[in-house]
């Protein structure tokens, strides 16, 4: 379940399944994109994270909604063409950063390896969830049963609409009508089902779905479709928990 809570005054959302890990409000913007007024205001959320959370350090990408995964050397904090990290780091803060894209974490408690994806339409159609839940279940021996994963705020199958061009990259099974809304030639897709389902896949069974359409609540999530590209991000955030 999930519900906001607050980091220092800032306001966060949390999973009751999950306890380090959060996705950041407008109100704890830690990368300004295209608001560069937000810029300063960033670097000192950056600052306040780093030290409350006591960790080693932030790691984070250049996200190009790709299928590009890394797993994190300590000693590397940023990562050229990336959209999803892997961290089996202790202490280590790994970040990805949205507005209006699929934030989704992968956490395993009992081998203390974390994961976070950013799935827009172009990541989810190639699969970058499906991938890096079997990249982690492999390269680190991980039973599926023992990740949880989180879907994050984006927008929703209520905001998401697309031509036919989109709708058929995105959506294989054309009769499965859960998937999406069809209205005024317009197709209506629901992304967050789709990386469920990507998720189910590979055996991750333990889900939490935030009920958040960043574009109907872009008072509290950024909205790249609602603002018209001229935004921030909010962030989806983990930090590996020391031994
Ligand atoms: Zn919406």
């Amino acid at each position: 379940m999930f519900y906001f809570d607050n980091f220092y005054g800032k306001k966060i959302l949390k999973s009751s399944l999950l306890d380090d890990c959060f996705f950041t409000t407008r109100e704890f913007v830690l990368t300004p994109a295209d608001r560069v007024d937000l810029t300063k205001e960033a670097e000192e959320n950056r600052k306040l994270l780093k030290e409350k959370t006591e960790c080693i350090d932030i790691y984070t990408a250049k996200q190009i909604h790709s299928a590009n995964i890394q797993v994190i050397s300590k000693d590397k904090t940023f990562y050229d063409n990336t959209d999803a990290l892997i961290s089996d780091i202790e202490g280590s803060l790994i970040i990805l950063n949205y507005a209006d894209c699929t934030p989704i974490i992968l956490y395993s408690k009992k081998n203390n390896i974390g994961a976070v994806i950013h799935a827009g339409w172009r990541g989810t159609e190639a699969e970058i969830t499906t991938k890096t839940a079997m990249k982690m279940i492999k390269e680190f021996n991980i039973n599926p049963c023992d990740i949880t994963a989180l879907i994050g705020p984006c927008i929703g199958k209520c905001c998401f609409e697309t031509d036919e061009d989109v709708f058929l990259k995105l959506v294989k099974d054309v009769k499965n009508t859960e998937l999406y809304d069809y209205k005024n030639n317009k197709y209506y897709i629901d992304l967050k089902l789709l990386n469920k389902n990507q998720l189910l896949e590979t055996g991750i069974i333990n889900i939490d779905i935030s009920s958040y359409c960043t574009c109907c609540m872009s008072d509290i999530f950024f909205s790249y479709r609602k603002e018209k590209g001229k935004t921030a991000r909010h962030s989806a955030v983990v930090k590996i928990k020391r031994g």
